[in-house]
């Protein structure tokens, strides 16, 4: 028996060692790994590149306080801004502490400004930002806040889509809007580029700050570095974290200047956040999306994985749905629960993962081979053939 906490539904499945885009189990099986710790393994498993680079660093500097200067994280940091949005930057170690943090940077700007009364989150009901206390209350799921209650304030809610409730609901206390560009766990909701650009003009309309969580859909998965760049829109703060570390944990809050100016010392901290090990590993996963030829490959080949996918929908209309999805943050739609299908194509040595809404993830390493994804669609194609 185990004596982990039952709180994960684990597959009784281990692995040994994982090489690019294929994990060896200890069953002896050899799969092809498009699941990759959700989202989180960009370059793929044991990346030679980011070996080096954290082998390299653990033998000079692991951990220090960030009440010292850290160079690694500085230029880390430095990186992010020059090629975003974002003026400034405060390091974390996962998603549901970024999303945090980007809740916190938004109060505390209004705060700073003498406005301490803005101070109300509003997001979409049943989105995913993480699992801390405050994280479930933005999601406004009743599943994930059951059992830990008492709700908190400050937390509003509009329905996806639901145009004339988000307008109604943006008031003079909302501090910010924060929505997934795509949502990930929601079962890959794409927000449509005119939506993005017209909450962004409400939100300037009503000074309120817009968040936009890239922790699933940042760092090159869609294509481009940020989801939110297809829509060429410019928020206020953006939480990230998964694809960033390559694999290992790593969040961040990125920022413009001006909100950031409330962010004075003492208002927000973390032991581990930003340590020199980490910021290495993230300097080194930065080295490699930052080649030219990287997102221009990520877009090449997600397209022509989409299409191909989208034949197979066109031969099995009664099983898939729709596919969805942007770059390599991709959904599979089937009209009925996805759990079986999952199944058989791991019996077939191909992992994915679920989503809400019946939706099958596929979650390939940005670096990913064009013959990799040939496997993958024939798996797949295999699976359809056979299902009932
Ligand atoms: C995964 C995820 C989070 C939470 O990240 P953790 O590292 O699990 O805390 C937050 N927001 C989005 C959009 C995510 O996909």
């Amino acid at each position: 028996m185990s004596s982990l906490a039952k709180n994960y539904n684990r597959r009784n499945l281990s692995f040994l060692k994982g090489k690019g885009s294929f994990l060896y189990a200890s069953n002896g099986k050899k799969y092809l790994d498009f699941v990759q710790g959700i989202a989180v393994n960009s370059l793929g498993h044991a990346n030679p590149y980011l070996v080096k680079a954290i082998n390299k660093q653990s033998k000079k500097l692991w951990h220090v306080s960030n009440s010292f200067r850290i160079p690694e994280g500085e230029r880390l940091a430095k990186r992010l801004t020059q090629k975003t949005f974002a003026e400034s930057v405060i390091f974390q170690n996962s998603g549901a502490e970024a999303t945090e943090a980007a809740i916190k940077v938004a109060k505390r700007y209004f705060y700073s400004i003498g406005k301490s009364r803005k101070n109300r989150i509003l997001c979409i009901k049943n989105s995913f930002h993480g699992r801390t206390i405050a994280t479930i209350n933005a999601s406004g799921s009743k599943k994930m806040m059951e059992g830990f209650g008492p709700k908190i304030k400050g937390f509003d809610h509009f329905e996806f889509g639901n145009h004339k409730k988000l307008k109604k609901m943006i008031t003079k206390k909302t501090a910010a809007v924060m929505v997934e560009p795509i949502m990930g766990e929601g079962g890959i909701k794409v927000i449509p580029d005119w939506c993005l650009r017209e909450l962004r003009k409400i939100c300037n309309k009503t000074k309120t700050l817009l968040i936009l969580d890239e922790v699933q859909c940042g760092i090159g998965r869609s294509g481009k570095f940020f989801a939110f760049e297809h829509a060429k829109v410019k928020p206020d703060i953006v939480p990230i974290a998964k694809g960033i570390g390559g694999g290992f944990p790593i969040g961040a809050v990125l920022m413009t200047k001006k909100v950031a100016s409330g962010m004075t010392p003492g208002t927000h901290g973390s032991t581990f956040g930003g340590n020199p090990l980490a910021m290495s590993v993230g300097n080194a996963v930065l080295d490699q999306i930052f080649k030219k030829e990287f997102l221009k490959n990520v877009k090449k080949l997600s397209r022509y994985f989409h299409s191909e996918l989208n034949k197979i929908k066109e031969e099995f209309p009664k099983i898939i749905k729709e596919v969805r999805g942007i770059g390599f943050l991709i959904g599979l739609q089937l009209f009925n629960n996805q759990s079986k299908f999952i199944q058989k194509l791991m019996d077939n040595n191909l992992l994915t993962i679920r989503a809400a809404e019946n939706v099958i993830r596929i979650l390939p390493p940005l670096n990913v081979k064009k013959k990799e994804i040939d496997l993958a669609l024939k798996i797949i194609k295999k699976v359809c053939l056979t299902y009932k």
